[in-house]
């Protein structure tokens, strides 16, 4: 549904090429490493199995949320009320950063969650309190798409076109990138693919869905899923000034300036089957989605896409953040909201991979495995 504004083309990796640090995956975490290796004045390579942003960074919801995919409260009582807080504030000025590199691709439209029950509209005035306590952007909310929260920082962007205006900064810049050409090894100081191999100094990892089984050394910590979406015909039988996050965030729609309905969810009641490496758009989500659209919605407007992509859910309220193989630096498992978190945590996983751990914020928790 993004793809709508034109292709990017770049070559695949054949020989031999060398660099001080090479990127794997050209979503929106790998890209915000490549941009960060060159801010260090490194040789960058990058190199993605398909295309910038054929993963999720570019298939995505397009909400760009501050925090973590825990809401606020429930990250404050896994992780401590003054680490969740300084965490909630880091990704707010990763959100300020991103929109200051590519101010047309988004839009400042805050963000509302809507309660879905009675008992979510508890859980709502919980998080509401916890954020205000801790100075954080929140009001409470209660308009035509429900009863909820309002969050007034949030934004909303065209994911897949961002991205491509990052590879083209970076190419500009001096990196290398490469498309249709997968990691088939990783190691410390070597990465190969079919037809090449990169010499390099250090290595980051930035592949969010999938990880497990690239390294899977991870697979305890980090589990591929399938995230599912459809977008209709434009539409005026609805006017959503902002992007809507319901039933805990299981389900999310926002409508886009062309007047679009983009809608996703229902993965928890998918059952196991997706939790899959199979990015292609299957029953029962697809069909729960479209009984969403018409029966809660009340939108009659063709569906004109449907699509899904895979992500990683972490084990844990945080992001996986691992340093495996000596010194590969691996981050993904975002659980779903990937956007901030990963463009946010790119910058530390280069920090580590080219030994500079002294630049680290510690809000994140990085483990050394296998
Ligand atoms: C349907 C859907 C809706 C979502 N909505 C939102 C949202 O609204 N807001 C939000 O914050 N998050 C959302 N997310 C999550 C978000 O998209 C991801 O967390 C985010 O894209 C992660 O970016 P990434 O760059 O880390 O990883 P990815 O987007 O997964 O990118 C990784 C890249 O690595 C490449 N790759 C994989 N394996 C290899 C290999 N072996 N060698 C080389 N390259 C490889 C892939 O081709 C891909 O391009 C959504 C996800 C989905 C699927």
């Amino acid at each position: 549904m993004w793809d709508e504004g034109g292709s990017f083309s770049l070559p695949e990796l054949r020989g031999d090429v060398t660099a001080d640090l090479c990127v794997v995956g050209l979503g929106g975490s790998g890209l915000a490493a490549v941009r960060e290796g060159l801010r260090r004045g490194l040789r960058v390579v990058g190199l993605d199995a398909a295309a910038v942003a054929a993963g999720a960074a570019g298939r995505n919801g397009g909400f760009l949320l501050a925090g973590l995919a825990a809401f606020h409260h429930d990250a404050a009582e896994a992780l401590g009320v003054e680490r969740a807080a300084a965490l909630y504030r880091h990704t707010l000025a990763e959100l300020d950063l991103m929109e200051g590199l590519t101010p047309d691709v988004v839009r400042r439209t805050g963000s509302l969650r809507v309660a879905a029950s009675e008992e979510e509209l508890e859980d709502c005035a919980e998080q509401l309190e916890a954020m205000r306590r801790d100075g954080l952007p929140a009001e409470p909310y209660a308009g035509p798409e429900g009863e909820g929260l309002l969050f007034p920082a949030d934004r909303v962007f065209d994911p897949l076109a961002r991205c491509r205006r990052l590879a083209a900064l970076a190419l500009a810049e001096g990196a290398q990138l490469f498309a249709r050409s997968p990691a088939v090894s990783v190691e410390r100081g070597e990465v190969r693919t079919p037809a090449g191999r990169v010499g390099c100094g250090a290595v980051v990892v930035a592949v969010d869905g999938g990880l497990d089984g690239l390294l899977p050394e991870l697979a305890g910590r980090v589990r591929t899923a399938r995230l599912q979406m459809i977008a209709t015909a434009p539409t005026d039988e609805l006017r959503l000034p902002r992007p809507v996050y319901r039933r805990y965030g299981f389900e999310y729609y926002q409508q886009l300036p062309n007047g679009r309905i983009a809608l996703g969810g229902f993965r928890d009641q998918g059952g196991e089957g997706e939790w899959t490496d199979d990015a292609r758009p299957a029953a029962p989500v697809q069909e729960l989605l479209e009984r969403f659209l018409r029966e809660e919605l009340g939108v009659r407007a063709p569906i004109t896409h449907r699509w899904a992509a895979r992500v990683g859910y972490s084990s844990g309220v945080l992001p996986v953040f691992a340093r495996v193989r000596g010194s590969v630096v691996a981050i993904g498992g975002y659980s779903g909201t990937g956007n901030v978190v990963g463009s946010a945590l790119a910058r530390e996983a280069v920090a580590v991979a080219v030994g500079d751990e002294a630049g680290l914020t510690g809000l994140f928790d990085l483990v050394d495995v296998g």
